[in-house]
Order: C-alpha cells, then structure tokens, then sequence
C-alpha cells in the first residue's frame, strides 16, 4: 500500500512538472524565518501568510513555518483563518485587518484572534461573542500614520480601557504598522515608534498587562526599528524577497519560490512576420522561437510584454510580442527541443527575472507580482531538494510524497 503511495505521487508530480508549476523550497524558507528571528531576539515571531502566503501556498508553508519555530501566524481575512484550521494549523492566528462580520462567529468559535481597530469591530466582536457564549481574543490596531485600520493613538487609552473591562474580549495585545520602513529616507517611522511606546506604556502603567506589542515589518526588522516590542511581523522577507530596493534583504536571504514552465512548440518567426496580439514584435531578422504555456492568468504581467526574458538551457530568451492570458513567446537559442523547461520567474540565479525585476518592468513591486500566482498553477514543494508534497488548487488536491509513518 505504502509502496503504492509513494509510486503514485512521483507520479503525480512528474505530471504536474510537465506543465507551468511552481517549486517552493521549504528548506530555504525555514532558513529565512531563523534569520529573521535573530535580528529580533528574545521576543516572539509572526509569519505573515496571508495572501496564500503572498503566492507561495498558505497552508503548507504556514505549517512549515510553525515548524521552522514561527510563533503566529498572520492573515488579513478571517476567511484566510479558518482556512488555516481547516488544514489542521492549530497555532495562534491574528487576522491582522478589519474583519468580515458575518465570520466572526465562526472565527471566535475556532480560536482566531482578531484586530479591533474601529467602533463597529468593537461592538461586532463583542456581540458575536456574547451570542457565541465565548470570549474573543483581541489585539488592539493602532494607527500612527496609515490612516486606515485602526483607532487614533489619542483614544487607545479609553478603547483599551472598556476591552479590558469586557467579559467577553481578552486584550492580549496592542500594535500599529509603519508607512515607510521600506523608504531610504524614512521620516516617519521614528515617531510612529515613539507615539506607539509612549501610549503602550500608558497602558501597562494603568495595569492592563498586554502580553504582545508589536510594530515591526519585514522592513523594519531588517534596519532594526524593532521598538520597545516583543513580537514581529514578517512576510515578504520570509519568503526571501526584498520589502524595496532601498531595503534589500542581504545576500544570505534565499528567494523561495521559482515558476516553470515547458517549451510547447519550436517554430522559426521568418523577416517581416510579427508575434503575439498587436503585432508588437515583427522580427527583423530569422528568429527561433518557443511557444510557452504561461500568461497573465497564471500571475505573469502583461505589462512585461517584449520587455522580459525567461531561462532556458541556460540561455536569456527574450520575451517576444504580447504576453497573453495563457501563453507567450520568448525567442531561443538554436537547438531548444519541445518539451525543454523554462525558467520563468525566481532567484535570478540561473539569469531568470527576479520578483523584482518582473515589479519593475510591469510598473509595480515584487509583493504583488508573488501574490498574483494563480490557482491553476500548482505548487510542488521541495525539502533537500527533492518533492515532499504537493498542492493544485484548482483541482482541490494536495499530498505527500513521503508517506506516513505506521505508527
Ligand atoms: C502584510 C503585513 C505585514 C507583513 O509585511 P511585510 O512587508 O511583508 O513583512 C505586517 N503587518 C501588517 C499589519 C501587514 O498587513
């Protein structure tokens, strides 16, 4: 039986290598999370997975961060939470943003700790408490500057005040987020750090004890804003990418994901006939050329039509003409044969488009090129660099390579 597992899913991920895919490295992200932890000692560690792990499958990499020592994990919908109880994740989960009020119940009721950072949270939460007859767990959202979730630090004080006094809410921490630790010229962050302390404190000295309190990003971790806090909250450097040029991760951060795809179809573009919708590109010249199964619809840009490159036998292939919803052409060296794997996006390693350049060129950052992978590419993961599992979730299915123990 086991045997016949095991034949099974090297099959399975044979097949799904076969097409556009992407490999996740779970090694090097459990790497980039220890990294992280030691550049915020002594205090605890929140792995931000929302967004699907900012494209890179949240319900394995949330477990495998759990594993590589993440305290929390963090999410911006209460949708995203109980997605992550449905795989079986049991660690502490913040949904870090307003949350939907028709889950709350279902979000209290399965042990989701949730940001109150407007009235109509407030009195949602607590309602949906009472009607559920179980206390909600909160951290309460400060805004020192994004205006946007959260309350003003001059009411912290009061709001914190009626949430410690609610038998139905239990205040385990306050927080904010920075507007600009990712800026070269940051004129902001000190005094969002000094507000936040200056108001925490207060808190504290009127004897609500909070066990967390927490301000720093991916960014600010790594220039060491960390603040008078002790938890951090880290997504975009877990996964090895940088928060902004003016913010690199240093070169022992190992981007984590790499998408690929396959050649499908070898042709020669003859002088004077064009490529792709438009006709953007019209060959000057005798062009080998390679039909490739990936588009925008699967998460890569449009906007890097003509302008990108892939990798393939080791060579830069320039993208030719449009990129479509499904497919695109990228010229080739001679040689290239049907079937060849493609290096679409990844460390840039093997000369293939970092996150980064592909946010470059498509006018935008390396966040929302990751995040915009699609659900019919399939994620394989690697652990010393062989498959351990996989996911497909348009095909709703997931696995492991290595079986079970018997027990
Ligand atoms: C997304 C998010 C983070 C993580 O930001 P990174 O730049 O990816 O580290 C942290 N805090 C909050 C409130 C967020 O929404």
């Amino acid at each position: 039986m086991l045997a016949e597992r095991m034949i099974d899913a090297q099959l399975r991920i044979r097949q799904l290598r076969s097409g556009t895919h992407a490999l996740i490295d779970l090694d090097a992200y459990a790497r980039n999370i220890a990294r992280l932890r030691a550049m915020a000692p002594g205090g605890a560690f929140m792995a931000v997975v929302k967004a699907d792990a900012y494209g890179h499958g949240a319900a394995i990499c949330g477990q495998a961060a759990i594993q590589a020592g993440a305290d929390m994990l963090g999410v911006a919908r209460i949708s995203e939470a109980l997605y992550l109880r449905a795989q079986g994740v049991t660690a502490p989960i913040l949904v870090l943003g307003p949350p939907s009020e028709g889950a709350l119940a279902d979000a209290i009721s399965s042990g989701v700790t949730l940001a109150v950072g407007s009235e109509r949270a407030l009195v949602a939460i607590e309602a949906a408490a009472g009607a559920s007859g179980m206390s909600a767990t909160v951290h309460l959202k400060m805004d020192t500057g994004m205006r946007r979730y959260g309350f003003l630090s001059s009411e912290i004080v009061a709001i914190a005040e009626r949430l410690h006094a609610s038998p139905l809410i239990e205040l385990e921490g306050v927080f904010t987020h920075f507007t600009s630790s990712d800026d070269l010229v940051d004129t902001s962050t000190p005094g969002q750090i000094d507000q936040f302390e200056r108001v925490t404190d207060e808190i504290e000295r009127l004897g609500m004890g909070l066990r967390y309190r927490h301000m720093a990003n991916s960014a600010a971790i790594l220039r060491g804003q960390i603040g008078r806090s002790n938890l951090v909250r880290s997504g975009i450097a877990t996964y090895g990418l940088s928060p902004s040029d003016e913010v690199p991760v240093d070169e022992r951060f190992e981007p984590i994901m790499s998408i690929r795809s396959v050649v499908a179809r070898r042709f020669v573009v003859q002088p004077g006939e064009s490529v792709s919708y438009n006709q953007t590109f019209v060959a000057d010249l005798s062009t080998q050329a390679a039909d490739i199964p990936i588009g925008y619809a699967d998460g890569l840009p449009r906007n890097v039509s003509n302008i990108g490159w892939f990798v393939i036998d080791g060579e830069r292939c320039p993208i030719l003409g449009r990129v479509c919803m499904d497919q695109v052409v990228a010229r080739t060296p001679d040689g290239v044969s049907e079937g060849a794997e493609v290096i679409i996006l990844g460390s840039g390693c093997d000369g293939e488009m970092t996150y980064a350049d592909a946010g470059r060129l498509a006018g935008t950052n390396n966040y929302e090129v990751a995040t915009r992978l699609m659900a019919r590419v399939p994620r394989i993961y690697l652990r010393d660099g062989q498959p351990v599992a996989w996911e497909h979730l348009l095909e709703g299915d997931r696995g492991n390579c290595v079986p079970a123990s018997m027990g």
